[in-house]
């Protein structure tokens, strides 16, 4: 967590961004689970610990740890997204399921492989992956 908050504030402060109370707990909100969450989630969770916040700085600083690399954002449906912490040093791929909005992940070694293998053959230099597959999880079948 501290070195998380050390790369945010660097951030708001190299772009000339005040480094608020409202922006660090929401960096520490995200970085306290293991969920994908949407912002409005984000913004349930610090209301309902006392946490006063806007609506407007949630998604703004959603954005900023999303450009900062802290965080990394993820399609769910057509406007739906959610947010995840980015730890460094461990890829992970989601099964995202179009009915429940249910999300799996899962880690494969030799996928992984087999996407630095072809980001080696095109030459290109891969920061991080992540695969999102999109279809329907088990429990869906009762829901549709
Ligand atoms: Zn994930």
């Amino acid at each position: 967590m501290k070195r998380a908050e050390k790369i945010f504030i660097d951030y708001l402060r190299e772009n000339g961004l005040k480094v608020t109370k409202e922006r660090l707990m929401l960096l520490d909100e995200l970085f306290n689970t293991e969920e994908h969450l949407d912002a409005d989630s984000l913004l349930f969770r610090m209301r309902s610990q006392k946490r006063r916040v806007s609506r407007a700085t949630v998604y703004r600083t959603l954005d900023l740890l999303v450009q900062c690399g802290l965080a990394r954002k993820m399609r769910l449906g057509k406007e739906n997204y959610v947010y995840e912490k980015v730890v460094p040093g461990r890829s992970h791929h989601h099964m995202i399921c179009t009915v429940t909005g249910k999300i799996m992940e899962f880690w494969d070694s030799e996928v992984d492989d087999r996407l630095r293998q072809l980001c080696q053959e095109k030459g290109f230099r891969p920061t991080y992956f992540s695969i999102s597959v999109y279809g329907l999880s088990q429990d869906a079948d009762g829901e549709r």
